[in-house]
């Protein structure tokens, strides 16, 4: 048997402790406040799904699919794979349960997601995201009101130093037309290719431009650029875009380089940069896909979306105490003795029907007052409610600040929801 040292996490999963939890639980409810105002509805799938589904949506010749999948044979022998990503799964059950016939769907989806990359700050083995995706409009009309929702999360969250990039990627008719150029040029610096995009010359052209080899830098700048290849839709959709981010104020970058890392993309991409965290920059990223439904075998609908990464987010509201969810007690309830330990309990049942809102922690495991006191201060509590023998026997109970030196009162058992209910404004 392994011994007791060996238990750990698995390497790039992280557990995430109750100091920093209230901060991601701020985050969420921040975020799906965001979502709900803008009509999205929340969507939740299983975290395993058939390898196919991601081999045919993300694509073969993609980082992921080709070495980042958690991907294992079930007891009956069928292949399955944690989610490397949540569009996929959303594509498919919308396809399963019917969503997408002659309709529009707004929807969400939060949880954890799992990719086999080397473990650094901002990169995680499973790591977690909230994402969006609307089906069925075809217009620059949602990606843009996609967009401002992107942008109003940063504005609610008080981040100020994130940037938009944005690119158009076309449609794959004239996405092909523009690979062979790509091609050809990519092929007269061969020897500066490495290994991967090498392979990829064939099979994945675009996905080079993306490279973070710095040998190839020079030769990927001057590489063609997609956005003088658009078609005329393409060009106008993109137009009509930006016309529409201009018109409602969210500034942005456009990067011709951008192109995305997973094959489904048409037509807008986009993502949101930061320079404060290093490498891993990117903090949210997305674009429209038109053709994934039928690819997964659903009739032919439109869709667009995008995905965060909390993780990173998170980086970038490190110490950012105010989005934190109240999660410490406001009341902690110290007793003396067995007779006031009932007297607490029931008092505490009490408050709890009179007050639902109310995060109130009953001291266990008894103790000397002046101990308990002492986890009452460490609780965060800002008042302590104090039964000792006396108060226990008389139905009184002392009410005692613990952030300031205002002496105890004491009051009756029965006129302490209201005295606490004034006093937290509940
Ligand atoms: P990157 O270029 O950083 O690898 P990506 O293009 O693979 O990102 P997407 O698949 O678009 O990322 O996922 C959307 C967002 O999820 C990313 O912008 C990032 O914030 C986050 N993300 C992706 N992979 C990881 C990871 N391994 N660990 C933490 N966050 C991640
Ligand atoms: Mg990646």
């Amino acid at each position: 048997m392994a011994s007791a040292k060996n238990l750990q996490a698995i390497r790039g999963m992280n557990d995430l402790l109750p100091a920093d939890a209230a901060r991601w639980a701020g985050f969420e409810a921040l975020i799906r406040d965001v979502l709900t105002g803008y009509g999205y509805r929340e969507i939740r799938t299983p975290i395993v799904e058939a390898t196919e589904l991601f081999c045919r949506s993300i694509g073969e010749v993609t980082d992921i699919v080709e070495k980042e999948m958690y991907t294992f044979a079930d007891r009956n022998g069928d292949s399955l794979t944690l989610r490397p990503e949540g569009t996929a799964s959303c594509v498919r059950a919308c396809i399963e349960h019917g969503l997408l016939h002659n309709q529009q769907q707004r929807l969400w989806y939060a949880g954890p997601m799992f990719r086999h990359e080397r473990p650094q700050k901002g990169r995680y083995r499973q790591f977690h995201q909230i994402g969006a995706e609307a089906f069925g409009m075809d217009g620059p009309d949602i990606d843009a009101e996609m967009i401002c929702m992107t942008a109003r999360f940063w504005q609610r969250l008080g981040l100020a130093d994130v940037r938009l990039q944005l690119n158009s990627l076309g449609t794959p008719a004239c996405r092909s037309a523009y690979r062979d150029k790509l091609v050809a040029h990519l092929r007269s610096g061969y020897e500066l290719l490495d290994e991967d995009a090498r392979r990829r010359l064939d099979s994945n052209p675009l996905r080079i431009l993306d490279t973070k080899n710095p040998a190839m830098r020079e030769l990927v700048d001057a590489a063609p650029v997609l956005a003088d290849h658009l078609d005329d839709e393409s060009a106008r959709h993109f137009e009509r875009l930006r016309a529409l981010l201009d018109a409602a104020g969210v500034g942005y970058e456009l990067n011709p380089r951008l192109v995305r890392g997973l094959d489904y993309y048409t037509k807008t991409v986009f993502e949101w940069v930061t320079d404060r965290l290093g490498a891993q920059g990117t903090v949210c990223a997305g674009g429209r896909y038109d053709g994934l439904v039928e690819q997964l075998g659903g009739r032919p609908v439109p869709g667009v979306g995008f995905a965060m990464g909390i993780e990173r987010l998170l980086g970038l509201l490190e110490g950012r105490d105010d989005i934190a969810a109240a999660t410490q007690p406001q009341v902690y309830v110290v007793m003396a003795g067995e007779a006031a330990e009932a007297a607490g309990l029931v008092l505490a049942e009490r408050l709890r029907d009179a007050l639902p809102q109310l995060r109130l922690q009953l001291n266990a495991g008894g103790g000397q007052i002046k101990n308990q006191m002492k986890r009452a201060d460490k609780s965060g509590a800002d008042w302590a409610l104090v039964l000792g023998e006396q108060e226990a026997a008389q139905a009184c109970v002392g009410l005692k600040s613990l952030r300031t030196d205002a002496a105890q009162e004491t009051l009756a058992q029965g006129g302490i929801a209201a005295a606490l209910a004034a006093r937290l404004g509940l």
